[in-house]
């Protein structure tokens, strides 16, 4: 009995071996597989940079950067109601080389951007010319 006994925490200790050394090998067996992951999203997926993103003036963390890496994104034209997609160069060039805001999506196709654009510049023209037309009457 007291040999039995004496026998035990050897066992025990090995077993404590034995079972350190297998969860150290599905830790590394984890490890490699995520870092396989990694390998694999940046191959399919463009990453982000969060270096080059422009400041980020609200709380939180935008969903593509807690990712990591961008993702095609489609959406409907909010003016023509087409069917498009923010590719993910676009939305890299939107976010790091324009600094848009991060929490900014594309909603519109490029032709009514394009558009919406010219529409504002010639408001603005229209708007400037007004004041200074209204300046010639008060001077
Ligand atoms: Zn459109």
């Amino acid at each position: 009995m007291k040999d039995r006994k004496h026998a035990r925490p050897p066992v025990l200790g090995q077993r404590r071996l034995k079972r350190g050394a297998r969860e150290a090998k599905a830790a590394r067996e984890q490890e490699r597989d995520r870092r396989k992951e990694l390998r694999d999203v940046a191959n399919r997926h463009i990453l982000v940079n969060v270096a080059n993103l422009g400041p980020n003036r609200s709380y939180g963390t935008p969903e593509f950067v807690a990712r990591g890496y961008y993702m095609d994104m489609p959406f409907n034209c909010k003016a023509c109601g087409i069917a498009q997609v923010w590719t993910e160069a676009q939305q890299k060039w939107w976010y790091e080389s324009a600094k848009g805001d991060v929490w900014t999506v594309a909603v519109m196709c490029r032709p009514c951007r394009r558009r919406e654009r010219a529409r504002r510049a010639e408001a603005r023209e229209t708007h400037l010319s007004g004041l200074s037309a209204k300046g010639k009457v008060a001077n």
